[in-house]
């Protein structure tokens, strides 16, 4: 059950709040939609929007465990452009776990994979392991569901070693639950009993009772060989006021009571099976559940059947028809709205991704522009990336002429083949980049002053050598080359090396064009 807590005033202690609820078993649904809406509150007035987004999140597990998948698929999307944006792991990995959810509910297994497995990759080594087995669970549900019952089981197992190691027993009971179920979906009875007896015990030992969702599948389980009036036994805690309050959870006692009237049908107890019914039918209505009052139409309808009612069981399953369509209609929509917003929130990612990319880049020639430098160069001469740093500058030669006689054009097409020649001559370790104009660099780290003039004049001849007759005929396009080298100890400032680059360059020039100078000064 939930303690009374007094309510958190920090933001530390609105985390620790959130991870609570995030970590309830066998909730009390009101009370946890109090505590999330506490929550929201605060998050706003700590000005936190990723503990508020938290605490959305949250409340749309609540409608969900309502049986409101509508509102769960909406309040997953909602959050996700967000949870992007903001790009903190924790709260990525509990989107994806909750779009996840949502796919998964109304049939999208593609997309239920997607995201669970997005939702692990999110889940760094620092959440804590209770959190990890939930999140294991997710997954293991998802693939059990595709067909991947090895990999399924192996996640399983995981999930139910981290709740035994914690002594979790409602954790431990609810991964059993699922391990059951999926046992029972895939009629291997034999399991499916030791699974349940699993459970049977670890309640027994603890002296806990055993929450309605297990209750359901342990009685389904006696239902696989036939034996209605156990399954029947089994249910009869719904009805005890006692231990009520542990199995109130939201949607499932609806569901064990469809299961119980199911059991009691089976033996011809139709009164019994209609008590049972009306009794689920009033849960629907006062707690909100739409998705569930479907479910309960069915049952009826089956109920009538069996007592040969056949005009009623007609009426009853058509109003059972229409209301699922009605449900999977709004369920359709609502999974093209999320797949809409997650379209656009990777969009806008991939986007601002490529914008980052392209304020480091030279339109002209993609190669990298002087801001580019202007941000790696201090670091280079820090260290300790190298010990040593030689940097080259390039100045084409002559350039206004190839403006002059061809056309500014020509000239482009020139510069953008410069960096494509360049980049070709140079190793893999070297960044080329366009200060501007006609100038490039070469930043060359690891390489000593030897290495420097070496990968300097490989690429002064490479320009001077290149077939450059299909952009300008007979014009020669040459380059001079500056080249200095220094030590990585933090003592030379980027300015002063481009600087004595540039002296040389100039040397360069002065001695003719078309040649390297280079020096340590
Ligand atoms: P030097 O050998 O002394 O370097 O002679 P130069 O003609 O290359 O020297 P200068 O710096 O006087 O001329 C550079 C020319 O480069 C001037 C300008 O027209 C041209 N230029 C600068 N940026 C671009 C560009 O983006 N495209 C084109 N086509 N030309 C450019
Ligand atoms: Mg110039
Ligand atoms: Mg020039």
């Amino acid at each position: 059950m939930l303690e009374q807590v007094a309510p958190p005033q920090t933001a530390a202690g609105l985390a620790a709040e959130l991870l609570k609820l995030e970590l309830i078993t066998a909730p009390d649904l009101p009370a946890e939609r109090d505590r999330a809406l506490a929550a929201q509150r605060l998050a706003v007035r700590l000005g936190r929007r990723d503990l508020y987004l938290r605490a959305t999140l949250h409340l749309g597990d609540v409608r969900g465990r309502e049986g409101d998948t509508v509102e769960l698929g909406r309040i997953a999307h909602a959050v996700y452009p967000e949870a992007v944006q903001i790009g903190d792991a924790y709260l990525l990995a509990r989107s994806h776990r909750q779009l996840s959810v949502f796919f998964y509910s109304v049939g999208d297994l593609a997309n239920a994979m997607a995201h669970v497995v997005q939702c692990m990759s999110h889940t760094g080594d620092d959440v804590l392991p209770a959190i990890r087995a939930r999140h294991l669970m997710s997954l293991a549900v998802v693939l059990d569901e595709t067909g991947a019952t090895e990999e399924a089981a192996g996640r399983f197992a995981e999930a139910l070693a981290i709740a035994e190691t914690l002594g979790d027993e409602l954790m431990t009971l609810t991964v059993l639950n699922n391990m059951t179920y999926t046992a029972f979906e895939q009629g291997d009875r034999e399991l499916a009993e030791r699974l349940a007896d699993r459970m049977r015990e670890i309640a027994r030992s603890h002296g806990i009772p055993i929450p309605a969702s297990n209750l359901d599948t342990m009685a389904r389980v006696w239902m696989m060989s036939g034996r209605y009036a156990q399954a029947e036994n089994e249910l009869a805690p719904l009805w005890d006021e006692d231990s009520a309050h542990l199995l109130n959870v939201g949607h499932a006692i609806v569901e064990a009571l469809v299961t119980a009237a199911e059991a009691q049908r089976e033996q011809h107890a139709y009164d019994r099976a209609q008590r049972t019914l009306d009794h689920a039918v009033r849960l629907c209505a006062e707690r909100d559940l739409p998705g569930f009052r479907a479910k309960t139409r069915e049952a009826q309808a089956l109920l009538y059947a069996a007592a040969g009612r056949w005009q009623e069981a007609f009426e009853e399953f058509r109003r059972f028809h229409t209301e699922t369509q009605a449900l999977q209609s709004a369920q359709r929509e609502a999974r093209a709205q999320s797949l809409h917003a997650v379209y656009e929130a990777d969009e806008a990612r991939r986007a601002s991704a490529t914008f980052r990319e392209m304020a480091y880049r030279d339109a002209l020639t993609t190669l990298h522009n002087r801001r580019y430098v202007d941000e790696v160069l201090p670091t280079l001469l820090a260290g300790p990336a190298c010990r040593v740093l030689s940097v080259a500058l390039l100045d084409l030669d002559h350039f206004k002429t190839v403006n002059d006689t061809l056309s500014h054009q020509a000239g482009d097409r020139v510069l953008q083949e410069v960096a494509t020649v360049l980049l070709r001559s140079v190793p893999a370790a070297a960044t080329v980049a366009r200060l501007g104009g006609e100038e490039f660099v070469l930043l060359l780290p690891g390489f000593d002053a030897a290495a420097g003039l070496r990968t300097a004049e490989a690429a002064r001849r490479a320009v001077a050598e290149h077939d450059w007759t299909p952009i300008t005929g007979t014009l020669a396009v040459t380059t001079s080359v500056g080249v200095t080298t220094v030590t990585c100890d933090g003592a030379g400032t980027p300015s002063a090396t481009l600087e004595a680059a540039d002296r040389h360059l100039y040397e360069a020039k002065r001695a003719g064009r078309d040649r390297v100078c280079a020096g340590t000064r």
